[in-house]
């Protein structure tokens, strides 16, 4: 439970979707931060599924796992790339899951033979979740996924209403994001949406305390008194959330606009202690004025949703201030390289990344991509799928197994990486079945990893034993080390048990490192992932050959 202290901001979002509430959660988080407060963020999803683990890329962008292995909303990686506290399971909830937990619990007989309702037992269980697994925190900034007016939110709605009165309004605010159009016939930001917006919330008993008002210029006082008179809100806590030339600029977008200041007010908390931002203003520069700029191929399948790789996209950018350089991302579709030559598409990128991915359409592609950097001597970053195709490339080419596959796309004669079904975690034995549930039943988490003395990962990481995210079903085949490693590939990187190979790579190549796990998924601005800042400084130094 949360202590008496801790104060819960709520976000919720009004008159479109994609307003960037979950970048409004997190810049205001950093900027809690910033003045000595602790924090934590969290989401609640409306939406069905129990978590976004079964949903395609394409449709919910990218799955962010924490180290306690969950699958949950790609808005907890902004959150956990802009302060620092890592995610956990109990920070995202959606309505499948407050749904499974009741009902699993009705079923038991918890309920003590009540007619179970969504009020109050569907609120309790949110109002349970939202100040569960706390401690000292002093705020707790909760996202509320989706529209104002959706049915899906209306029991989430509810159960924060009744939180807000429950603790009061001394340590409740909530802040509702808006879009003020600007309407070049009438040469005015219109605010009728968003008046209209407050007032839906306003019909589900919640008066919103603050207004952050998405625009592309500036709020004229007049549109800001005529929004502040209509909803019910002080002006000067009607923010404007103007456009940010970079993500990370946006903490210091909303300072100036008195985001922070207006909420300390709002809970009566000292204005006039310093605020430390020079971290933010430090990357912001670095951004806007890099002194070079490299290209990276990125080889995969969901590339027409740049959101399915929110997190790689976000740690190659931090690789790029750790160097200095921007990172200009070519995203390539993989099974392009079906029916045309891989150079074509390759020849001028200074370093090829294969991300994640699922599934037999695009794989050879992908092969390709990995025999073209290994060939070309071209900086090659695989991470978990392209790890296992840099794996299948070689067992190929290098070690003389014209059918190396793996089995995620069928049966085969050499299953270079083949279906985990039992291994170890901690002390622990985990098992999945074979033809089991696809729901939450991947390798998913921290996971250790002890690095070889003399490889290049020990050198990049500077510690003999690692700890990463995974998220995957198959591994590459321990059986077929030796054979591999003859043929010139290094197994750097293991599990303790040294069952599981973690990382490969090509001692004789620039730079060709291929992951098992997700290494994007715990960079930072102001801490770029060591495997990211290399892979970013190989680039340019490729760049330098051409
Ligand atoms: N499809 C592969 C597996 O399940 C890789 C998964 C991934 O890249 N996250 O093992």
């Amino acid at each position: 439970m949360s202590n008496s202290m801790t104060r819960f901001i709520f976000i919720t979002g009004g008159v479109v979707s994609s307003l960037g509430k979950g970048l409004a959660s997190a810049a205001l988080g950093a900027l809690l931060q910033a003045r000595g407060y602790k924090v934590r963020l969290r989401k609640l999803d409306p939406y069905l599924n129990v978590d976004p683990g079964t949903m395609s890329p394409t449709q919910h962008g990218e799955v962010y796992v924490t180290d306690d292995g969950a699958e949950t909303d790609l808005d907890l990686g902004h959150y956990e790339r802009f302060t620092g506290v890592p995610a956990r399971r109990s920070d995202n909830v959606t309505t499948g899951k407050i749904y499974s937990d009741v009902i699993a619990k009705e079923r038991r007989g918890d309920y003590l033979g009540a007619t179970v309702q969504v009020i109050p037992h569907v609120t309790d269980a949110i109002k349970e979740f939202i100040a569960s697994d706390l401690s000292d925190e002093d705020f707790v900034l909760c996202e509320i996924g989706g529209t104002v007016g959706d049915i899906e939110s209306l029991p989430f709605l509810e159960a924060i209403r009744q939180f807000g009165n429950e603790v009061g309004p001394e340590r409740a605010l909530f802040t509702h994001c808006t879009l003020l159009p600007y309407i070049p016939t009438a040469g005015e930001l219109k605010t009728k949406p968003t008046q209209h917006s407050v007032k839906e919330l306003l019909s589900v008993g919640i008066q919103a305390g603050m207004l952050l008002c998405r625009a592309d210029r500036p709020i004229p006082e007049n549109e800001r008194r005529k929004i502040a008179l209509f909803c019910n809100i002080r002006p000067e806590r009607v923010i404007a959330a103007l456009d940010s030339p970079s993500i990370y600029e946006v903490p210091l977008t909303y300072h100036r606009e008195g985001f922070d200041d207006q909420v300390l007010d709002y809970f009566d908390l000292d204005r006039s202690l310093p605020i430390d931002l020079g971290l933010w203003e430090k990357i912001a520069d670095r951004i806007r004025e890099p002194e070079g700029e490299v290209t990276i191929g990125v080889v995969g399948k969901y590339t027409s949703l740049i959101d399915s790789y929110k997190s790689l996209g976000e740690a190659l950018a931090h690789g790029g201030i750790a160097n200095n350089v921007r990172v200009k991302l070519d995203w390539i579709d993989s099974e392009i390289f079906d029916a045309e030559d891989a150079a074509i598409h390759l020849e001028h990128v200074n370093g090829i990344l294969v991300p994640g991915g699922f599934g037999e359409r695009g794989a050879e592609g992908k092969i390709r991509a990995a025999q073209f950097a290994r060939e070309r001597g071209v900086p090659y970053f695989g991470i978990c799928f392209g790890m296992q195709m840099a794996v299948i490339e070689a067992a190929r080419h290098l070690a003389d197994l014209p059918s190396a596959s793996s089995t995620e796309f069928g049966p085969t004669q050499d299953p270079v990486v083949g279906l985990m079904t039992e291994w170890v975690r901690g002390n622990q034995k985990e098992s999945r079945a074979m033809n089991g549930d696809l729901g939450g039943t991947m390798r998913l988490g921290a996971y250790p990893a002890i690095l070889a003395e003399g490889s290049k990962v020990q050198a990049i990481y500077d510690e003999p034993t690692i700890s990463e995210r995974h998220r995957h079903r198959y591994e590459v085949n321990i059986n077929y080390r030796n054979r591999l490693e003859e043929a010139g590939l290094l197994f750097s990187g293991l599990s303790p048990d040294g069952e599981l190979p973690e990382i490969v790579e090509l001692p004789d190549h620039p730079w060709f490192i291929g992951v098992q796990f997700h290494p994007e998924l715990k960079s930072k601005p102001f801490e770029p992932h060591p495997l990211f800042t290399d892979f970013v400084r190989a680039a340019v130094e490729q760049s330098r050959l051409v």
